[in-house]
């Protein structure tokens, strides 16, 4: 396929797709799945190997959060039998944490449910990282506590986190559909908060949610051109009690489309499938490994994943290896450009197509000149897989030992 050639070359050369190619990705058949996963499979390994990296999810806080997002098991209303639990004492996450580092992870993600953090959860935090720290000075910290207000970010960046997870999750056109009490414009603003205090931004997005081909287009192009160096693509987990609850939009076919469009947006940024792995990619998911570089260990924030033990085996299997604490995640271009973005206190878009002249505004809206939206097209045809959600009952918030 001439689509498939171009894109391959402009992956080993770092260069990033029209949005036109990007949108032909997610428009090619099943009969053309295997030849997109080799093409996206070389751009993958040419600036990442056979490495995979390995995260954590601690969930510091879980539920009760005042915030609305449809997609959240923890929101507002949410009917979800999740655990429900206030923030963990530093012990309490050093342990969960150690457990992850133990099986393999190299980086710990320190989640919390809310709009965003006060400063005395900034303190909480603080301490957790300490006591994880003191265990394993190697461990990379990312933290998550939702959005962040002046300052909060250079506070965590001194206190030693590596890394700041804030995902736009959808399209600045749908956006306002999926919540209500934040917008947009609010994540964006906390992403570049994060990056311009010096801490590597994590940021990704949710397919499955009703979005068209377009909006994962627009929101994979936003993250690229807010300088994301880690996008996490999370299948939504459609959990009963939720307004999305209904939403089985997906097949293993299209989450490798969409992990292979990410691929080729972001030929040389770390791109992490995240949760909804095993509901949605379920057998297929060793063939997502040969796009992306990075997954999480174990369980999520409020459901369970297989076990670590298989993750491990999966990567064994399949021809990776586990990164070590050692290696570094990013293609040192990359790291190049992220270290001086924080150096200047600037968003740091390593290829941006923004073309706002300057500045970090937010951007990646429709601005581009894309075609019309279309719906999505596909991935109904399996029907709810309920038999595969399953609310977390361990680690972190439980007497139970952690899966990792
Ligand atoms: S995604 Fe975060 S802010 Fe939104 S409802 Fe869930 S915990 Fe709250």
């Amino acid at each position: 396929m001439d689509l498939l050639d171009t894109l391959t070359a402009k992956g080993l050369r770092g260069e990033v797709p029209t949005r036109e190619e990007a949108l032909a990705v997610l428009a090619t058949t099943d009969d053309e799945l295997l030849d997109v996963v080799a093409a996206a499979g070389k751009v993958r390994r040419r600036w990442f190997g056979r490495r995979v990296k390995l995260n954590y999810l601690v969930n510091l806080k879980s539920g009760l959060c005042p915030e609305d997002c449809s997609y959240c098991s923890q929101r507002l209303g949410s009917k979800a039998e999740i655990l429900k639990y206030t923030w963990l004492k530093p012990e309490q996450a050093a342990d969960a944490a150690r457990a992850g580092v133990a099986g393999g992870a190299k980086r710990v993600c320190l989640v919390a449910s809310g709009r965003g953090p006060t400063d005395r959860d900034i303190d909480r935090v603080t301490d957790t990282m300490a006591a994880i720290k003191d265990a394993d000075p190697e461990v990379e910290i990312c933290v998550c506590l939702g959005l962040l207000s002046d300052n909060q970010a250079e506070r965590l960046k001194a206190a030693g986190a590596d890394a700041y997870n804030h995902n736009l999750n959808t399209s600045e056109n749908t956006y306002g559909t999926i919540t209500k009490t934040h917008t947009y414009a609010d994540r964006v603003d906390t992403v570049q908060k994060a990056h311009g205090a010096g801490l590597s931004a994590c940021s990704g997005l949710i397919a499955g949610m009703g979005e068209t081909d377009e909006d994962l287009v627009d929101v994979v192009f936003a993250l690229r051109e807010l300088g994301s160096d880690s996008v996490p693509v999370n299948f939504l987990i459609p959990f009963e009690g939720t307004p999305l609850a209904k939403e089985w939009n997906l097949t293993p076919q299209r989450c490798l489309r969409i992990l292979a469009m990410v691929r080729f947006v972001n030929p040389d940024t770390e791109v992490r499938i995240a949760g909804g792995r095993e509901v949605h990619l379920r057998s297929m998911q060793p063939l997502g490994l040969h796009i992306a570089n990075s997954i999480f260990l174990g369980d999520y924030l409020t459901s369970e994943g297989q076990a670590g033990q298989a993750d491990l085996d999966m990567i064994k299997d399949a021809g990776f290896e586990v990164e070590g604490a050692g290696e570094a995640t990013l293609p040192r271009h990359r790291a190049d450009v992220a270290e001086a973005a924080a150096a200047a206190g600037s968003c740091g878009s390593a290829a941006s197509a923004c073309g706002s002249g300057g500045g970090c505004g937010p951007c990646g809206g429709h601005s581009h000149g894309a075609p019309e939206a279309a719906p999505a097209t596909e991935g109904t045809d399996d029907g709810p897989r309920e038999d595969l959600v399953k609310v977390r009952r361990r680690g972190a918030g439980t007497e139970l030992a952690p899966n990792a």
